[in-house]
């Protein structure tokens, strides 16, 4: 039986879509977005480590992990708050953040969840990735 990185409702998938703050315009939406209640406990679908925690104006509260042999980068934003730390080791299963409604670019309690892989790690950044479907990351 799989277990779930958040419990909620794909409200968007990764890809082209019309930007929901601006309906006259196509993006590319880089993550997929998970309607969930303010709060709702998010676990790490991985053994990893977390690589940053930040502030955005757009995402808001946003948490960083990479997996142990630093291939992929997992983003999460618009949390609540997120419950690791820079540098923690963390495993699959552990309790990481609570997502919520944070930053600029939302209209409404989500998380927005996202994938870069095919790059390598350089000072704490993800460098020459390619965003990527999360979809498979959302169970364990
Ligand atoms: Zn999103």
């Amino acid at each position: 039986m799989k277990k779930h990185t958040i419990n909620g409702i794909l409200s968007s998938p990764f890809g082209t879509r019309k930007d929901p703050l601006n309906p006259a315009t196509w993006r590319i939406h880089n993550g997929i977005d998970i309607a969930a209640t303010v709060g709702t406990p998010i676990h790490s679908p991985i053994n990893g480590e977390v690589v940053a925690t930040y502030y955005h104006n757009k995402g808001g509260t946003t948490l960083i992990i990479k997996d142990l042999k630093g291939k992929i980068r997992l983003g999460f934003c618009h949390l609540q708050r997120h419950t690791v730390t820079p540098g923690m080791t963390i495993k699959k299963g552990d309790l990481i953040a609570l997502s919520g409604n944070s930053g600029g670019a939302t209209t409404g309690a989500h998380l927005h969840f996202s994938l870069k892989t095919g790059g390598t790690w350089s000072d704490g950044e993800y460098v020459g990735g390619k965003w990527a479907d999360p979809t498979p990351y959302l169970t364990y």
